[in-house]
């Protein structure tokens, strides 16, 4: 069963490989984005929250996150999956932790997706989001410098994270992803 994590800044590509790599090894793909964004559309609690959050480029809280993410990952009937969007705090990737004990997950796999920040903020105002405006770009980046990057650590010291560049062609990189994970 594969377990994978993607990792990056915002931008960087990890919707476009998850989804990719979702549907070539027939996985669950949980974007955090995305449920928060398809909660926002449906106007219900969580969304209505979530909404004003994402607009301004800050972090929905962690309780909030880690429930969403164990209630997905309980529900898994693929042949795994892919995590992306999270964990984006250290809060998260330690109650993730606890969550992949509890669930019995133990064969890990992150993949660290790097490009430059500029080469990114030019694809972030290409893409045109709701969030995706140079304010809350900005924030968006202090965030994942402040919040996020000790995320990176934390999968460090257990060795079970690979860099990737994410610049190039999609399929190329797709490809190398597939490769590392092997
Ligand atoms: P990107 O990686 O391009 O910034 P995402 O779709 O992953 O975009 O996330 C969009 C927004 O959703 C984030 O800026 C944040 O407000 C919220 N969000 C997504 N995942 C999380 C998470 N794990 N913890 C807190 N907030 C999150």
């Amino acid at each position: 069963m594969h377990q994978l994590i993607i990792y990056g800044a915002p931008g960087v590509g990890k919707g476009t490989q998850a989804e990719l790599i979702a549907i070539k090894l027939n996985l669950e793909h949980i974007s955090t984005g995305a449920i928060l964004r398809k909660s926002a559309e449906e106007g219900n609690e969580l969304g209505l929250l979530a909404k004003e959050i994402m607009d301004r480029g800050d972090l929905v809280t962690d309780d909030i996150m880690n429930g969403i993410v164990k209630d997905s990952l309980k529900k898994i009937n693929k042949d795994g999956f892919i995590l992306d969007g999270y964990p984006r705090t250290l809060a998260q990737a330690e109650a993730l932790s606890e969550i992949f004990t509890e669930l019995g997950f133990k064969d890990i796999k992150v993949i660290n997706l790097i490009a430059d920040e500029n080469e990114i903020i030019t694809r972030l105002l290409k893409r045109g989001r709701s969030d995706d405006n140079k304010e809350t770009i900005a924030n968006r980046f202090k965030v994942y410098v402040e919040s996020t990057s000790p995320v990176k650590e934390f999968f460090a010291k257990q060795n079970i994270i690979k860099d990737i560049n994410g610049v190039g062609e999609i399929e190329d990189i797709n490809k190398i992803i597939l490769e590392a994970i092997k």
